[in-house]
């Protein structure tokens, strides 16, 4: 394996014609963790989901590669082999489909066929993940995420990150809804994994995970933009003072985005309001 080199150039997307990102530019190489900062309605998991090829999410302009090979054209499944992983912030419930199960295809599509990962060495691997995370044995035969607490869940996803080797990580508020064991426990997984064959882009609105997983970069994003940049004390300056001195700063009250006020438009094909015929 070698260095990943993942770049994101001048990225715009729309979700039912909104465009929620507006120029996003953003480097990862093997090695780096990013963090994603901001707060809750300014675009980072639709940074996410858009980078995963959601389907809901357009692109409509600017450019994602990793290792120089557009991802854009790629479809959700081609773009996990390809290296890409999403932890998600709202992970699905699948009944019927053990976390086992579930994990031996996600990597067995990863592999050439005939190469596929043997039953025991897949076990013993997933064993040995667990434990790390210190998660019960039993979730191995449980339904995907069924029944799961927020923080099992959590932990199911970094489970499922570990497994499948990733070679860029992208974890969506992975703190929220954790204690601060669980929150340990995840970070510890985290930076087990940190190398130079893999980036991670962290996206978070508090500071706290980032006391346990150290940002090379943290990034700020506000109305579907990156604002700021900067190292760690970044994220301590916002820990320590919010958000508000950056928002004086832009010079702007609303954070959000796609939330503007729709224009008012005359309904096609009605007859116009008594006000409009004058
Ligand atoms: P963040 O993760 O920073 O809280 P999101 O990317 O989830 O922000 O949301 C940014 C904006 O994009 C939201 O305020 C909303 O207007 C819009 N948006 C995101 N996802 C959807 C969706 N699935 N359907 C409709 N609008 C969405
Ligand atoms: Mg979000």
């Amino acid at each position: 394996m070698s260095q990943p080199y993942f770049v994101i150039d001048g990225l715009k997307a729309s979700i039912e014609g909104k465009e929620i990102l507006k120029g996003i530019n953003l480097e990862v190489k093997g090695g780096e963790v990013h963090a994603i900062m901001g707060p809750n309605g300014t675009g980072k998991s639709t940074l996410a989901s858009a980078i995963m090829g959601h389907p809901k999410y357009e692109v409509t302009g600017g450019s994602i590669t990793l290792d120089g090979e557009s991802i854009l054209d790629m479809e959700v499944d081609e773009r996990a082999r390809a290296g890409l992983f999403l932890c998600m912030q709202y992970p699905s419930e699948i009944t019927g489909v053990t976390n086992a199960d579930f994990l031996r295809s996600a990597i067995n599509a990863r592999r050439e066929e005939g190469d596929e990962i043997s039953l025991i060495r897949f076990i013993r691997q997933m064993e040995e993940k667990m434990k790390q995370l210190e998660m019960d044995p039993e979730f191995m035969h449980r339904y995907l995420n069924e029944g799961f607490s927020g923080g099992e869940k959590k932990r199911n996803e970094i489970l499922q990150m570990a497994m499948l080797e990733p070679k860029i990580a992208i974890l969506d508020e992975v703190d929220s809804g954790l204690d601060i064991d669980a929150l340990k426990i995840v970070a510890d997984g985290v930076n087990s994994m940190r190398s130079e064959e893999r980036g991670f882009i962290i996206i978070t609105h508090y500071q706290r995970l980032l006391n346990y997983i150290k940002p090379d970069f943290v990034h700020v994003m506000m109305q579907g933009r990156i604002v700021k940049s900067g190292g760690p004390e970044l994220a301590e300056r916002l820990e320590a003072e919010g958000y508000d001195w950056i928002k004086e700063e832009l010079g702007i009250e609303d954070v959000t985005v796609g939330q503007e006020e729709e224009e008012f438009q005359v309904p096609m094909n009605t007859t116009p309001p008594e006000f409009f015929r004058k």
